[in-house]
């Protein structure tokens, strides 16, 4: 088997112990292998040439782990809704670390491959639906030019899982830029030893920022640097109106990516509120609470180095504070610089935000889909449709067209800028579900044709017509389960 070129690192096994189990997955009985991502293997120059279909399908269901692959399951905490947990890869295994050509290492992982040490009580499986579920979005999500986990594969076990129903059963194989989480450095903060917070932080700045090897107070550095980071993600989501659904700190990614797609899904009606798990009352992870939640997790990061940030607690404090309370400005910046890209001004002004939030308040009153309002504005012309038709938006429109004619480029310009950030189609929660539930009854050609329709999601083009519009009220997706 090692004739594939298939070798796998794990710089992660030589951190303490105390963050990992070693362990294989567990077999399946009747493995089918039912994607592939072969643009991403390319892309990874992951060579799975060498395997026949078959020995494919032993290695992407764990039946087959090849001489020198040593697997494991990270430990972490995390805060759940608010409350910390002992938490852990429950139903997840690290495969090992691919090195592309390019010298990125990249983590591959199997998801849904068999009990842990941090499995709790669950049976360490997950379901066909939310497997497919995280491939499609995942790949949505990275077609649309954010930060994200990615892909390789989905494999059926072949085996039941049991939940509220009885599930066809599923491994996901997912490619990162890493792992660790904010729960990472929660769970390593616990020891109370800082040596070991301190090999986490080493490892963390090698692999995602190795500018902050020069910095004198690392562990601000690094905090610093995830306020940008993490700023940065949330700003994209809420430009294409992505809702995580939960934003727990186990599933915020130090790499940088959207990581756990889960309960997630994109708003049709622009409703700054909209939350789509079932199991979030509060609407704590709402769409428009995202940039406070990230802060909130920055500041559970914060305080698991505050012991490396200084000697004395108050002063480290302080300095963490310092930080984390920049957070609302580089936002804010951001969030406002994004807005101004998807109306087509090259740079915007503190002016705009009032003719942003106009159009924003405009939309909620009239609960207009978000994906296409913007849209429809990137076309150029006076959009077409009675809402657009009204007072209320006829004068926006004219004040709009005023600012863009203050613009330094030319119109076509300010289009094309906006039509690169405005999307023409999305992954809609009531077609996502369509194609998963089709995919559970065996058909994948809905699927298929939906990962396609989402592969360039700027150009416009007749195949995208299925997927464009927002769901009618009878198709509308209410709440969408965790799926675990
Ligand atoms: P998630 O909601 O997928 O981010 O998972 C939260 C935690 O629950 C993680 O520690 C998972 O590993 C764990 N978990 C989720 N599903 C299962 C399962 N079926 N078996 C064991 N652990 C699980
Ligand atoms: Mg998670």
């Amino acid at each position: 088997m090692t004739k594939s070129g298939f070798q796998l690192e794990s710089t992660y096994a030589e951190l303490p112990g105390v963050f990992f189990s070693k362990l294989s997955p567990s077999p399946v009985s009747q493995p089918e292998l039912l994607i592939f991502n072969e643009k991403l293997a390319d892309v990874i120059g992951l060579d799975l040439s060498g395997m026949s279909g078959e020995e494919r399908t032993k290695l992407l269901s764990g039946n087959f782990v090849p001489d020198g692959t040593a697997p494991l399951a990270q430990a972490y905490a995390g805060h759940q809704f608010g409350n910390f947990t002992m938490l852990g890869d429950g139903r997840a295994l690290l495969l090992g670390e691919h090195l592309t050509p390019s010298g990125q290492r990249l983590d591959l992982q199997f998801k849904g491959s068999g009990r842990t040490p941090y499995s709790r009580g669950g049976d360490g499986r997950a379901a066909l639906g939310p497997m497919l579920r995280e491939y499609v979005i995942s790949e949505a999500m990275h077609a649309l030019g954010i930060p994200t986990t990615r892909s390789l594969a989905v494999v059926a076990t072949g085996e039941t899982v049991h939940r509220e129903n009885e599930l066809p059963g599923a491994i996901l194989t997912r490619i990162a830029g890493s792992h660790l989480r904010v729960g990472t450095f929660e769970f390593a903060s616990m020891h109370e030893d800082k040596a070991i917070t301190q090999s986490l932080l080493d490892y963390l700045i090698e692999r995602h920022f190795p500018e902050i090897k020069e910095k004198e107070n690392q562990a601000l550095a690094l905090l610093e640097a995830t306020v940008e980071q993490q700023a940065d993600l949330i700003t994209h989501w809420m430009r294409v109106g992505f809702i995580h659904g939960v934003m727990n700190t186990d599933n915020m990614a130090l790499s940088g990516e959207t990581i756990d797609y889960g309960p997630c899904a994109f708003m049709d009606a622009f409703a700054p509120d909209t939350v789509f798990s079932s199991i979030d009352h509060k609407g704590r992870y709402a769409y428009v609470n995202q940039p406070y939640i990230a802060q909130w997790n920055l500041a559970r990061l914060a305080e698991s180095l505050l012991p490396l940030i200084h000697e004395e607690s108050q002063e480290a404090i302080a300095m963490a504070e310092d930080s984390l309370n920049g957070f609302e400005q580089v936002y804010k910046a951001k969030w406002l610089s994004m807005m101004g890209t998807k109306l087509g001004f090259a740079e915007v002004s503190e002016d705009d935000e009032k003719l942003i939030t106009e159009l924003l308040d405009w939309m909620d009153e009239n609960s207009t889909d978000f994906t296409n309002t913007f849209r429809d504005l990137s076309k150029g012309d006076h959009p077409a449709g009675e809402l657009y038709s009204t007072e209320n938006f006829q004068a926006w429109h004219t004040r709009w067209q005023e600012r863009l004619r203050d613009e330094v480029q030319d119109l076509e310009s300010s289009l094309a800028l906006m039509r690169s950030v405005n999307p023409a189609v999305i992954p809609r929660n009531h077609k996502v579900e369509e194609t998963l539930q089709a995919g559970e009854e065996g058909d994948l050609k809905p699927f298929q044709e939906l990962l396609k329709a989402l592969e360039k999601p700027y150009e416009d083009g007749e195949h995208l017509k299925p997927y464009q519009p927002p769901p009618k009220p009878e198709e509308k997706v209410l709440q969408t389960f965790c799926g675990t």
